[in-house]
């Protein structure tokens, strides 16, 4: 995969490879958006593209203040050859590409995490520790020792611990050169100021509906869904739906059976029955989902056409979920859970908000 690949973010795309372009490529990064959307596969892209081997004839220019790959003429020119984009976004005004080919050693190791000047670190446990800054400073000491650059990349950078975070600021505050760090976040607040400061920002916005199924299908097709099968794009729809612009959401989880899951407590939650949630990463979900149904409702009334449900399988569930309800009422209830969903990020007791949600919403139900 490479940067063309990268679906429905032509603006944040653009603009790393006009950096690349230019060579002016800033020294730390901060990919921000929603999860989900694509964040993390544009930051390995980056990572490929500013080590492929194959651009190094036609990077020259750009890195040309940096060290040239010990790159191998013969690998470098076959990949040239082989390497066909005709995406007009992804040529430079002469025709240069500056895309990484996705063929070379140097991008296939980056893909499997084995290239001796690229790092990737994820919260373990949800949490980024010192000990995974000290990696990232041990990675940066040396110059870069096969490819052009050192890139570093932190996911989920926000779940940084407060000594990881401060001494993540002095690795910020001395960057060496020929080294970009790239921090991504779908949390980007809850970063000290001081770091947040010191990145240059991308922003990364969910992606269409339609864009959204592609990017769903191609991932099914490559892990062995057999695009002809008949219904597979009609039963991608709903997921696609469903995760509301992030693909990756439904790359990584079948949601179908989440909203399984999701209805079973709803009932349970208007029936009065004991919290079923487990942890905020089920609320946040949860939350997500009583939203969306509610949208759901609100639409149905308003229209009366279902194409434009979220639950478009659902539809007849929708029409009986809301035909007691005033559409006031619900666009009212819409935004007071949609409020709550926010503060989760402060630790709302589990029972409490359960208890308080299904008081909302069993009143929602009787009030008409
Ligand atoms: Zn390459």
């Amino acid at each position: 995969m490479a940067f063309r690949d990268v679906t429905g973010q032509e603006r944040a795309v653009n603009m790393l490879l006009r950096t690349i372009q230019r060579g002016r490529i800033p020294s730390s990064y901060l990919f921000v958006g929603e999860s989900g959307i694509g964040k993390k596969f544009a930051a390995l892209n980056l990572a490929k593209a500013l080590n492929c081997l194959k651009t190094v004839s036609s990077q020259q220019s750009a890195v040309s203040s940096h060290k040239k790959s010990r790159v191998n003429s013969q690998e470098s020119e076959v990949i040239n050859k082989r390497f066909q984009t005709h995406d007009p976004r992804l040529m430079t005004h002469d025709y240069r590409v500056i895309d990484c080919c996705d063929e070379c050693s140097s991008c296939k190791k980056i893909d499997s995490g084995v290239h001796p000047d690229f790092l990737l670190i994820s919260p373990e446990g949800g949490q980024i520790r010192i000990e995974e800054i000290r990696a990232i400073d041990r990675a940066l000491a040396f110059k870069p020792f096969e490819g052009r650059w050192k890139v570093v990349i932190v996911d989920e950078a926000d779940t940084m611990n407060p000594f990881a975070a401060n001494a993540f600021l002095k690795t910020l505050e001395e960057p060496p050169k020929d080294s970009l760090i790239i921090l991504i976040s779908s949390n980007p607040d809850r970063l000290p100021d001081t770091i947040r400061s010191r990145c240059s920002r991308v922003n990364f916005t969910p992606l269409s509906h339609e864009a959204c199924k592609r990017v769903i299908e191609t991932v099914k097709k490559q892990s062995g869904v057999r695009s002809q099968e008949s219904g597979v794009k009609k039963r991608l729809s709903t997921p696609a739906r469903l995760s509301m612009g992030r693909p990756g959401l439904a790359i990584s989880a079948d949601l179908i059976k989440e909203r399984a899951w999701f209805l079973k407590l709803l009932h349970g939650m208007l029936k009065a029955e004991k919290d079923g949630w487990t942890s905020r990463e089920e609320m946040e979900r949860w939350f997500d989902l009583i939203v969306i149904l509610l949208r759901d409702a609100a639409i149905i009334k308003i229209t009366q056409d279902e194409k434009n449900l979220i639950n478009i399988d659902l539809k007849d569930y929708i029409k009986k979920f809301s035909s007691s309800m005033d559409l006031k009422v619900i666009i009212e209830n819409y935004q007071k859970l949609n409020t709550l969903r926010g503060y989760l990020n402060f630790n709302l007791n589990r029972s409490l908000t359960w208890n308080y949600t299904g008081s909302i919403l069993r009143k929602l139900k009787t009030e008409n």
